[in-house]
């Protein structure tokens, strides 16, 4: 079977990098790159040559694969070309995109969509939200950072004395996790939010504080996600983070609930209130926005605050982030094989979990 990987329209990054080549030829599989696919990434098609691979235009890519793997799903023309008897391995995001299944079901298409597979020890191998999370959590802090016309350690200068900048982070799941870490790597005193109990142990274990709203729904039943919280609890809560806004000279917003809008949790009000010159990074801007005046894909300034509505992060580190999704997805593609053939598993939980063209679902 052949596995062709395509130059991505909207990103920098690659699915898959030429030090993961050699790993998926052992799978049996033999590897169809598309022109300048990785360039963006620093990824070059001699390197993809040199590990084995054939560098080949897109329209021959198209309808010589037997396996198409992306970062973004194809466009439907792609799809058509490269036909129904194609796997196409992509990050359909169905919760977010209520129609896209009964869309692809309808046209015979077969689909893997990534971002289905569920967070469970065993897939984490294959967790490219993770990964990508992870990424958009660090750079979300070097952002800031960047942004922020004051230092984030604290410094004792012979010109004075600086005082640390005070960082709050909204979620903390894998992203604001990362956002923690790296904030604290750099000096600042942290402070986070979560509704789910289980993210305080984690943020404490960073060396922050975890700020507690008391009466978040329970959330134990949701594969670990978050549920979506009641207006009255959600009230309760901007309260407490209009407080803390105040002292805070960086915001990283994170806050995220499945298959919904996210959550508001810094209304333009409580910008209103915060220091010229701070700095809100809403990670949560492709689903809505955690700050009410996010614009996503903008840099906007109100009253002297900076905020950036940016939920692609990965895409700005994307030599390593190609490198994670690579590894992610070449775990997904073994994991699928069997004797270099796609053994379509349904019961198997991850498999079955991914493969959301399934045209005789199972209740
Ligand atoms: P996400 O991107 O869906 O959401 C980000 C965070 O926002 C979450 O921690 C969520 O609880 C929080 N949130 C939602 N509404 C909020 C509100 N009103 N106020 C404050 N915070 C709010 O989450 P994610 O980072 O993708 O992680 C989802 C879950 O999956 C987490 O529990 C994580 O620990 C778990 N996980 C498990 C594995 C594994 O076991 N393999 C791997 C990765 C993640």
């Amino acid at each position: 079977m052949k596995l062709g990987v395509v130059k991505e329209s909207r990103f920098r990054r690659v699915a898959i990098i030429p030090d993961t080549v050699p790993k998926l030829k052992e799978t049996g599989l033999d590897l169809l790159i598309e022109t300048g696919a990785g360039e963006q990434a620093l990824f070059f098609d001699a390197q993809y040559t040199e590990a084995g691979a054939q560098v080949i235009d897109r329209s021959a890519l198209l309808t010589q694969a037997d396996i198409i793997i992306s970062i973004d799903p194809l466009f439907e023309d792609d799809m058509q070309a490269a036909g129904t008897d194609t796997w196409f391995i992509s990050q359909f995001e169905p919760y977010n995109d209520r129609e896209i299944v009964d869309k692809l079901t309808q046209k015979g298409f077969k689909a893997f969509s990534l971002d289905m597979i569920p967070r469970t020890t065993l897939a984490q191998a294959m967790d490219i939200l993770s990964s990508m999370a992870s990424i958009a959590g660090y750079q979300a802090i070097l952002s800031a950072a960047h942004h922020l016309p004051r230092y984030f350690p604290m410094l004792i200068t012979a010109a004075g004395s600086i005082r640390p900048a005070r960082v709050l982070v909204l979620g903390a799941g894998v992203a604001g996790l990362q956002a923690i870490a790296t904030a604290r790597r750099l000096g600042a005193m942290v402070e986070a939010f979560d509704t789910r109990q289980a993210a305080k142990e984690e943020v404490e274990s960073l060396g922050a504080k975890f700020v507690e709203v008391e009466g978040a729904k329970d959330d134990t039943d949701a594969g670990g996600y978050a549920v979506e919280q009641s207006e009255e609890f959600l009230q309760r809560q901007r309260a407490e983070v209009q407080a803390r806004a105040m002292k805070a000279d960086v915001i990283v917003t994170t806050a995220q609930v499945r298959g919904r809008k996210a959550p508001v949790l810094v209304p333009t009000s409580t910008v209103e209130q915060m220091k010229p010159g701070s700095v809100i990074v809403d990670l949560a801007a492709s689903t809505g926005g955690n700050c009410e005046l996010t614009r996503d894909e903008k840099i906007i300034q109100h009253q002297g605050v900076s905020i950036i509505g940016n939920s692609n992060l990965a895409d700005d580190m994307p030599q390593d982030a190609s490198q994670l999704y690579s590894t992610n997805a070449y775990n997904f593609v073994k994991y699928l094989l069997q004797d270099g053939k796609v053994n379509l598993d349904l019961d198997d939980e991850i498999i079955g979990g991914a493969y959301i063209t399934q045209t005789d679902q199972k209740d």
